[in-house]
């Protein structure tokens, strides 16, 4: 089974969010099960200054790009389990950023990643990489199912190639201007309701629902979410019109890089019957936050987040002065939205005593704080799968979450008299029942034995990738012998 994997990000090489974590995941599980995979990613200038050791596989392999001939060259990483084939195409991936700048995405985005998809497919052939599966992620990735039927319909490299979009987050479309369409080498006609229009936008996105052989979601829960008016993003009636190819498959962790007993990037190594690590751990936030060592009594809440209102963070400032009223020290690491900084910013200055606050992308804060913190926040609207709060269980860190999408199928609320359960759950995403899930939380807190029980539950939690590699191997073989729809 041989697959190629498109993803704009992907770890260790770039990472903005989940998508790469998966991608960088994934194929290193689906090799041991007999896959042979290999993931094409943009070469960034951030992939350039980490220096690694690239073999060049391909070299001014000539594309016709907006009516002219550009020339992009591959190298190649052999990394742990898969290789990874990165498109170099500098006037469009060397730069700061991998979508855009603080001030906002790059405005050719729509140019950068429909040639990005191209040019893999290109890349591909050449390679003689023949795919029995092309699974392509998010938006970003989307426009190489429309190449593959209007552009590379007949060629027979590509008869037997099946295909897979994965949507990671169905708000994020990648909508441009109509002309595009024609500029990206896309036939003119698609622009059409039935195909990549969207209330007169053109719709990357829709390309990878349309035609694709099946559509995946993050999480079981999520793929039937996006079939309803309201988490369907105006594209759930075309989500429902594909229910018989739409599926979902719960992301996984990666236990050899998220694992408190063996993780070189937190203060202490612990494991379940072992917890003194963890209190050494939340020490050492509190110093990497500069907060006093006398907060170390209170129930440490932590934050690892893009600052987004996907993600609540809207909630969690109306709620602030009451989170401090029950008695928490907090600590959140996360970048995006300016207002929501500008808060938060304002709040430390507020609460210096008690609030720790980094406005930056972060790994080794990012592990500190699901290692040292007691109690991890995801207030979020939606979430597709949501791994912090599986990366926050294995470290003993109680998740307190919003009960939608890869939430509500990870976190079961728990249940003092029986001591089941890993986390605690609100549904409304309002201030007054995240405060009340909190309070649950603290009373649990309060009762040592209790809470050992609580964490017990959430370390013995497995996540692990094997089982969702297995499901998307079967996925794969699912897709049978035929082309693209
Ligand atoms: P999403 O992809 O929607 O942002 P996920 O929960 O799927 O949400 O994945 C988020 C990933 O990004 C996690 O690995 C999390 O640790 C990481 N992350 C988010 N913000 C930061 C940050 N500021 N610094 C370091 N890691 C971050």
């Amino acid at each position: 089974m041989k697959v190629a994997f498109l993803s704009s990000e992907v770890i260790p090489y770039a990472k903005t969010g989940g998508l790469a974590d998966v991608a960088g995941a994934l194929p290193k599980y689906l090799s041991p099960l007999g896959a042979e995979v290999r993931v094409f990613t943009p070469l960034y200038r951030a992939v350039k200054a980490r220096r690694l050791r690239l073999e060049k596989v391909l070299e001014n392999v000539p594309l016709e790009w907006r009516g002219e001939t550009a020339h992009f060259s591959v190298h190649e990483h052999k990394a742990d389990g898969f290789r990874a084939d990165f498109i170099a195409f500098d006037p469009y991936y060397d730069r700061d950023g991998l979508y855009g700048t603080p001030a906002g995405d790059y405005p050719d985005n729509g140019l950068r990643f429909a040639f990005y998809a191209r040019a893999c497919l290109e890349a591909i052939k050449a390679l003689g990489f023949r795919p029995d599966v092309l699974h392509g992620h998010d938006w970003q990735a989307a426009t190489a199912f429309a190449y593959l039927k209007f552009v590379l319909s007949g060629d027979p490299f590509f008869q037997d190639t099946r295909s897979l979009f994965t949507i990671h987050n169905l708000a994020y479309q990648g909508l441009f201007e109509q002309a595009l369409l024609a500029e990206v080498g896309l036939p003119g006609h698609l622009f059409n309701m039935n195909d990549l229009e969207f209330y007169g936008k053109l719709n990357f996105m829709k390309a990878g629902i349309l035609y694709s052989s099946a559509v995946s979601t993050v999480s079981p829960r999520y793929s039937r979410e996006i079939q309803t008016p309201e988490f369907g993003c105006g594209l759930d009636g075309l989500l429902r019109s594909r229910f018989r190819v739409l599926t979902g498959i719960l992301n996984g962790v990666d236990y050899s890089d998220w694992d408190p007993s063996t993780d070189p990037r937190i203060p202490a190594a612990f494991g379940p019957g072992d917890l003194a690590g963890k209190a050494r751990c939340k020490s050492g936030l509190l110093d990497m936050f500069e907060l006093p060592a006398a907060a170390a009594k209170r129930p440490v809440l932590g934050m690892v987040t893009r600052l987004a209102g996907q993600k609540g963070l809207d909630i969690v400032c109306d709620a602030l002065a009451d989170i401090f009223r029950l008695g928490l020290a907090v600590v959140i690491l996360g970048t995006g939205d300016q207002k929501i900084q500008d808060f938060l910013t304002a709040a430390r200055v507020e609460h210096p005593e008690r609030f720790g606050l980094k406005v930056a992308f972060d790994e080794k804060l990012a592990h500190t704080i699901y290692a040292g913190s007691d109690i991890f926040l995801i207030p979020s609207r939606y979430e597709p799968c949501g791994l912090t709060q599986m990366y926050a269980l294995k470290y003993g860190t109680i998740p307190v979450v919003r009960a939608t999408g890869g939430l509500e199928d990870t976190i079961v609320e728990f249940d003092e008299r029986a001591e089941a359960g890993n986390g605690f759950k609100f549904a409304e995403p309002e201030p007054g029942p995240l405060l009340a899930a909190l309070e649950r939380a603290l009373g649990i807190y309060g009762r040592p034995e209790l809470w050992r029980a609580l964490v017990g539950n959430a370390m013995a939690a497995d996540f692990s990738w094997t089982r969702s590699a297995r499901a998307y191997l079967d996925l794969y073989r699912a897709l049978g012998g035929a082309a693209p729809a």
